[in-house]
């Protein structure tokens, strides 16, 4: 009886065991994320990063439905611009940030990554080239430290840190056991703000030439708000930024702004010249100030 019932413990264990390692699979493959329908071309290059200038040229895409999201949609973005884009919902958004990852093939036209075709890459080195800030930040059940070494395996542990701290995350320090402190599923519960954070530094640790932000669209308090922003700041420097945006404060850091609407491009310019010109980025930023969402005040302006 008493070697069943171990023999039971055992096992039971054993079982734990093997939960938390397909959790952490099954965590591992949602992050990795890649769709299987692209793959590499046989002649397939590494893609060779002069600044990261973003190029659509052209392209027409769609699901596999009859309608495409974009028809004959081109985006010139020179290196080192920050460009937010913003737009109602279904307007394409996502797809064009996808598309500069290549995480599907265009069937008319070309995306041009530092003039370089994307069909032409290996998908590994121009992922290696990009960083992606997602709305929502997976964390593994695993330590901060791992955690945020995710952005760049090889990294040391005095580059995490710096990374770390150029996002802002000094609560690290306060957590039980600091950077050991083991986070995710049934680890130490982080809030938006921080789980934000820890993947901007992720992303500062890639150093990618291009950086991708898709901002969450629930609002955080002013005080992580701000944090978040200097994070951001630190993360965008001299990169080149694609940023899906929905709140006013994040546009202000922008040099131009995209407003898609119905997979074209309705509005493109600066700020200024976007309110000068009286359009529905105008009427949308006016409606924003009394706290209506951009996205929500983009659909009421059309
Ligand atoms: P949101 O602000 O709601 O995220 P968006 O502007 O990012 O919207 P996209 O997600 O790019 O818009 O979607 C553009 C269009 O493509 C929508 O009509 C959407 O329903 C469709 N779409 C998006 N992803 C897929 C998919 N994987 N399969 C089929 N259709 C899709």
């Amino acid at each position: 009886v008493f070697r069943i019932l171990h023999g039971s413990r055992d096992l039971a264990l054993a079982l734990v065991e093997i939960e938390q390692h397909v959790n952490y699979l099954a965590e591992t493959l949602r992050v990795l994320g890649a769709p299987h329908e692209v793959v590499d071309a046989p002649a397939a290059r590494p893609f060779a990063p002069a600044g990261g200038a973003v190029r659509f040229e052209n392209v027409t895409f769609a699901y596999g439905g009859p309608r495409p999201v974009l028809k004959g949609f081109s985006l010139d973005i020179p290196a080192g611009q920050k460009v937010g884009v913003v737009g109602p919902s279904g307007a394409g958004k996502s797809t064009i940030i996808h598309l500069v990852q290549r995480l599907h093939d265009v069937e008319r036209g070309r995306v041009l990554i530092d003039g370089q075709d994307a069909r032409t890459l290996t998908q590994e080195s121009l992922r290696s080239a990009i960083a992606v800030v997602p709305q929502e930040i997976s964390l593994f059940h695993r330590s901060v430290m791992e955690n945020i070494r995710f952005g760049r395996p090889d990294a040391s542990e005095d580059d995490v840190r710096a990374a770390a701290a150029a996002a802002q995350c000094g609560f690290i320090d306060d957590l039980p056991e600091g950077y050991d402190t083991i986070v995710g599923d049934r680890g130490a519960k982080l809030s938006g703000g921080q789980r934000q954070r820890v993947g901007i530094a992720r992303a500062i640790l890639k150093d990618a030439p291009i950086v991708i932000l898709d901002e969450a669209t629930s609002a955080l308090d002013t005080e992580s708000e701000i944090e978040v922003q200097r994070a951001l700041d630190r993360l965008t420097a001299d990169r080149t930024v694609i940023a899906v945006a929905h709140r006013l404060s994040t546009l202000s850091s922008f040099d131009r702004i995209v407003v898609l609407i119905d997979g074209a491009v309705a509005e493109d310019g600066s700020i200024e010249e976007l309110i000068v010109k009286d359009g529905v980025f105008a009427r949308m930023s006016r409606l924003q100030v009394r706290g209506i969402s951009v996205d929500v005040a983009l659909e009421e302006t059309r």
